[in-house]
Order: structure tokens, then sequence, then C-alpha cells
């Protein structure tokens, strides 16, 4: 598995998206891990997109709690989510 990317956009960003998501759940295999460990290295793309949906887990987590969501948080992931498109 190898993905390029083209000005700063990943050309895999379905896949790399998909692979994150399974990280973040815990649901990955070891080298798709690995994969991403070190694709997001080299994608800045990807890694922004993972940071997103991190923030944006966290944030649902919090809501499934009844907790506050802090007003920064979902302006920073709304910040985020308009700059990666
Ligand atoms: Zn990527």
């Amino acid at each position: 598995m190898k993905s390029e990317t083209t000005n700063g956009r990943c050309k895999d960003l379905d896949k790399c998206i998909e692979l994150l998501n399974l990280i973040i759940d815990n649901e990955a295999l070891p080298e798709e891990e690995s994969f991403i460990d070190e694709h997001l290295e080299n994608c800045a793309c990807c890694l922004k997109q993972y940071e997103v949906e991190k923030e944006f887990r966290s944030l649902l987590k919090r809501k499934l709690e009844h907790r506050e969501v802090p007003i920064d948080l979902i302006v920073s992931i709304k910040n985020k989510i308009a700059s990666t498109h």
C-alpha cells in the first residue's frame, strides 16, 4: 500500500479517512496502523483530517455523556473542517 500526495491533497483520501476512523475506534489491524503512521508523516492533508476526526469524536463523546462542550472546541473543529475543503 502506497499513496502519493498531489498539491497537498491526498489522492487516497477516502481510503485514508476510512483507516483513520478504524484507528480512532481501535479497530485497525496492526499493518493498517503502521501504514497510517508512516502516511501521516508525509501527508499533511490526512494528518489534519485525523486531528479533526479525533476532536470530533471527543465532542460527540462529551455530548453523549451530557457534559458541556466548550465553545472553543466547536469553533476549532469548524475552522479545521472549513480549511480542509
Ligand atoms: Zn493521505
